[in-house]
C-alpha cells in the first residue's frame, strides 16, 4: 500500500485526499472515545480483595471449568477458520475465480448478493466442524434447550440476516465505486456511518424478531415494582418486554437496544423464572443505567465513526495496487473484488475487537454503579452476578489474554468486588 500508487483511475491527489479523511475519521473517533467512555470505571483494584472465584462453590467451578475447556478452543478454531478462509478468498485469485462461476452475472446487482450469499454460506460450512460440537457441548452443559432441527433453523437464520445486512452494505459500497465520480469514496464513507445508524435504530423491528417473540411483561407485581423502578430514576421505559429465550437456552441475560421510538429494555424469560424479584431489580436498574447514560446512542456513534474511518482504510487498502493484483481484482467496481472487501473487513473487526471491548467493558461497569446507587441492594447484586456465571457457565475470572479479547463485560469477580468497594465507600 503506498500513497504514490493511485486507485484503477483515481489521481494520486485523490489518494492523498482519502489518507486525510482516514486521519481525521481515525481522531474523531479516538477523540469522541477519549470523551464520552467512563474510562476510569471504579475497576476491582480500589477494593484490593478481588475474590477470583467469586465465591462460587467448588463445584459450580469445575462444571464452568469443564465447559469452558471445551468451548473455548471450539469457538476459537471456528474464528481462525473463518479469517483463514477469508483471508484464502480476498487474498488470492481464488475468490475472484469462485465469484466468476456464480450464477446471475448479468445484472451486478443480483451477481453480488449471490456472492454474499456464497461466502455466507462457505463460511459457516467450513466452521460447521467447530460448531458442531459446540452445540453439542452446550447441550450437554445444559445450556442450550434447542433441538437439532431447531439449531439448524437458527443457522439458516442467521445466513440470511448476515447475508441481507453485508449485501445491503456491499450494494451501497460497489454502487458508488462503480458510479465512479469524483468523492464516491467519502460518500461511501459518509453512507458507512448512516447505515451503523440505521442498523441501530432497526434492529429491535426487524433483525430481533427474526430470532425470538417479544412481549410486555404481563401485569402484576413484578411489572408494577419494575415501573415504579423506572419511575424513581426519572427514566421513561415505554417498553418493558420479555424475550422467550428459554426456546433455545436456560442462559440468563437482559440487555437495552433501540434509537428513539425503538429503543426497548429485554428480559429473558429464563431470568423471570430463575431469579429473584430482588435480584430483577438490580438487572432492571442495571439496564437503567445504560438508558439514563444513552450508552446505545453513545454506541451508535463510535460505531458509526468507526464504521465511516474502517471503510476509508477498505477503501486505501482494497485500492492498491499491489492487493489488488494479488486478489486478482480490478477495482472496488467489480463484483470479483467482494472476497477481498469482506477479507479486509473480517481482520479490521478482529483487531478492532479489544478497543470494542475495552469501551464496552467501561460502559458496563457505569451501568453496574448505576444499579448499585438506584437500589442498594449490594447483595442482591452479588447473588445475581454469581446466578450469572453459573447459569451461563460464563468463567468469573477469565484468562487475561481471552479477557482483553473478547470480554465485553467485567467479569464477575470484578463485578463483586466493584459492588463491594462502592459499598464500603458508603
Ligand atoms: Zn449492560
Amino acid at each position: 500500500m503506498t500513497i504514490t500508487e493511485p486507485a484503477e483511475g483515481e489521481p494520486a491527489g485523490t489518494r492523498r485526499a482519502v489518507w486525510w479523511w482516514l486521519l481525521l475519521g481515525g481522531a474523531a473517533l479516538v477523540a469522541l472515545a477519549a470523551i464520552v467512555v467512563p474510562w476510569d470505571w471504579p475497576g476491582p483494584d480500589t477494593s484490593g480483595a478481588m475474590d477470583p472465584d467469586a465465591g462460587l462453590t467448588a463445584d459450580t467451578l469445575a462444571a464452568i471449568h469443564d465447559y469452558q475447556s471445551t468451548a473455548v478452543p471450539l469457538g476459537l478454531s471456528a474464528h481462525a477458520v473463518s479469517i483463514a478462509l477469508a483471508l484464502l478468498l480476498g487474498l488470492t485469485p481464488l475468490g475472484a475465480r469462485l465469484v466468476r462461476r456464480l450464477p446471475g452475472r448479468r445484472r451486478w446487482p443480483v451477481h453480488l448478493l449471490m456472492t454474499v450469499l456464497a461466502l455466507v454460506v462457505l463460511g459457516r460450512l467450513v466452521t460447521l466442524p467447530m460448531t458442531v460440537p459446540l452445540e453439542a457441548a452446550r447441550r450437554a452443559a445444559g445450556l442450550s434447550t434447542r433441538s437439532w432441527p431447531a439449531w439448524a433453523l437458527d443457522v439458516t437464520r442467521g445466513v440470511l440476516v448476515d447475508s441481507v445486512s453485508t449485501g445491503i452494505a456491499l450494494l451501497v459500497l460497489l454502487g458508488l465505486a462503480r458510479w465512479g465520480r469524483r468523492g464516491w469514496w467519502l460518500l461511501a464513507s459518509v453512507a458507512a456511518g448512516l447505515l451503523v445508524v440505521a442498523g441501530s435504530y432497526l434492529y429491535p423491528v426487524f433483525v430481533e424478531p427474526v430470532f425470538n417473540s417479544f412481549e410486555p411483561l404481563p401485569d402484576g407485581r413484578l411489572r408494577t415494582s419494575l415501573v415504579q423502578l423506572a419511575a424513581e430514576d426519572g427514566i421513561t421505559v415505554d417498553e418493558v418486554l420479555q424475550v422467550d429465550a428459554s426456546r433455545r437456552t436456560t442462559a440468563l441475560n437482559a440487555y437495552v437496544s433501540g434509537l428513539g421510538s425503538t429503543r426497548r429494555v429485554v428480559l429473558y424469560d429464563t431470568l423471570l423464572r430463575e431469579a429473584s424479584a430482588a435480584e430483577i431489580r438490580v438487572v432492571l436498574a442495571h439496564e437503567l443505567g445504560h438508558a439514563d447514560a444513552h450508552d446505545v446512542e453513545t454506541g451508535t456513534a463510535l460505531g458509526a465513526l468507526g464504521a465511516m474511518a474502517g471503510v476509508t482504510a477498505l477503501i486505501l487498502l482494497a485500492g492498491a495496487g499491489p492487493v489488488r493484483r494479488r486478489a486478482g481484482v480490478a477495482g472496488l467496481h467489480t463484483i470479483e473484488a467482494v472476497p477481498l472487501v469482506l477479507a479486509v473487513v473480517a481482520v479490521g473487526m478482529l483487531v478492532a475487537l479489544p478497543a470494542q471491548n475495552a469501551v464496552s467493558r467501561a460502559i458496563e461497569a457505569r451501568a453496574d454503579v448505576h444499579a448499585l446507587e438506584l437500589t442498594g441492594a449490594t447483595r442482591s447484586f452479588e447473588v445475581m452476578q454469581r446466578r450469572f456465571a453459573a447459569t451461563n457457565l460464563t468463567d468469573p475470572d477469565p484468562p487475561r489474554w481471552l479477557y482483553l479479547w473478547f470480554a465485553n463485560h467485567p467479569s464477575a469477580a470484578e463485578r463483586i468486588a466493584l459492588a463491594r468497594s462502592w459499598s464500603a465507600e458508603r
